[in-house]
């Protein structure tokens, strides 16, 4: 990883990394990321495997405001690093192995192998932590912990990092190009990122409703929460009747809110989480749900056998798939989260959808 405070156009690496050998990218053309997070070092982690078995990849150029995989850290917001994650860590940059579009099975298996040198096993296997990990029963990592996977991933790899935030996405006036509007987050110039492909991550601005205020000591949003996370502890020593808290939203960012508030306030706390169903409901993590997103059209199954199953996310109409996102991803608590909100009994839910708020 390398890191940049302006674009690096370096012509001198733009010809020498790309390898003769298979692949569709054409020299010289470059993929940009907005956001360093877990998503941009698993396409990094990609590149950088392909790149090393002799494939065309395109440079790989990542913008980040905060650092690499900085929403993980506990010191920018949407977590104090100190939760656990709600996924299994094997789930992680080069997660399931299986690739199936690189030739024959041998290649395939050699790429598999090349990525599974940057799993969490061998991040475990590295920091000389594995058999601690083992003989503690598999542990789930702090978010703190998951960050440091995948700063190791990102020490290991080779990309560049622009320490930027996009302000504009623009077209190039050919239409061909993608340009990103940044200010540097080192000196505060302006400067112009420009690429041929551009991958969006990260969750995007937090959703405001009416009459919210930007700045209010009492309403905070998933990103904000975390860094007044000990005002809640010291609230607990000082207020005599419990505190009333309304949490709007479901996912995974409201459920890590709600256990933060329970841990911190423990019964100093009487929250409501308000949801259009009114219902909390828990990630389905069923072998049939978890197959969809580890072999979305069952590829892997048809080529290799094993469980054959009927639905495959290319053929999903919309509505199929929206609902199938709203059981497993979208306005769920994970099943961790819901067995912690089972446990509380100052923990209840509210029907309907926040629309106005008055401070
Ligand atoms: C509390 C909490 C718990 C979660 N638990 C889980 C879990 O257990 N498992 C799971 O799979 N998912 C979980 N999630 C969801 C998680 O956010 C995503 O899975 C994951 O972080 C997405 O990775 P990403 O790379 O898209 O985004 P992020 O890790 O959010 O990275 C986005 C990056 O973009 C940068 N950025 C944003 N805007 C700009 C801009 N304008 N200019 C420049 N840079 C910008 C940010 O600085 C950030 O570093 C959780 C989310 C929260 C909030």
């Amino acid at each position: 990883m390398q890191v940049n405070e302006a674009f690096p156009f370096d012509q001198t690496r733009l010809q020498t990394d790309v390898v003769p050998g298979e692949g569709a990218a054409l020299p010289g053309q470059c993929l940009l990321v907005l956001g360093a997070g877990p998503k941009a070092i698993a396409i990094a982690a990609k590149r950088h495997v392909l790149a090393k078995r002799g494939y065309k990849v395109p440079r790989l150029v990542i913008v980040d405001s905060k650092g690499v995989v900085a929403h993980w850290s506990g010191g920018f917001g949407f977590t104090d690093g100190r939760q656990l994650l709600g996924t299994r860590p094997e789930k992680d940059v080069g997660y399931p192995y299986a690739s199936t579009s690189w030739g024959d099975d041998d290649e395939n298996q050699e790429i598999a192998g090349e990525m599974f040198l940057l799993s969490w096993h061998s991040y475990l296997v590295h920091m000389g932590k594995y058999l601690d990990w083992v003989d503690r029963g598999r542990t789930r990592p702090t978010h703190r912990e998951w960050s440091c996977y995948l700063q190791w991933v990102a020490s290991r790899i080779e990309f560049d990092v622009v320490l930027a935030e996009v302000r504009t996405i623009v077209l190039s006036e050919d239409g061909k190009r993608w340009q990103l509007v940044c200010r540097s987050t080192v000196d505060d110039a302006t400067l112009t990122v420009e690429g041929d492909g551009l991958v969006i991550t990260g969750p995007g601005t937090p959703i405001t409703i009416e009459g919210q205020p930007a700045n209010h000591s009492r309403v905070m949003d998933g990103g904000s929460f975390w860094l007044h996370v000990e005002e809640f502890a010291r609230l607990r020593v000082t207020v005599s009747t419990p505190l009333h808290i309304g949490v709007i939203g479901t996912g995974e960012t409201a459920a890590a809110i709600v256990i933060a508030l329970l841990s911190e306030c423990k019964e100093k706390a009487f929250i409501e989480v308000v949801s259009p169903n009114g219902v909390l409901y828990s990630r389905d993590e069923g072998f049939e749900e978890n197959r969809l997103f580890s072999d979305p059209d069952g590829k892997l199954a048809r080529l290799r056998g094993g469980h054959k199953h009927e639905l495959s996310w290319l053929r999903m109409n919309e509505r199929d798939r929206r609902e199938f996102l709203r059981r497993t991803d979208r306005g769920v608590f994970s099943v961790y989260a819901m067995e912690e909100v089972n446990r509380a009994e100052n923990v209840r839910s509210v029907m309907g959808t926040a629309r106005r708020m008055q401070v």
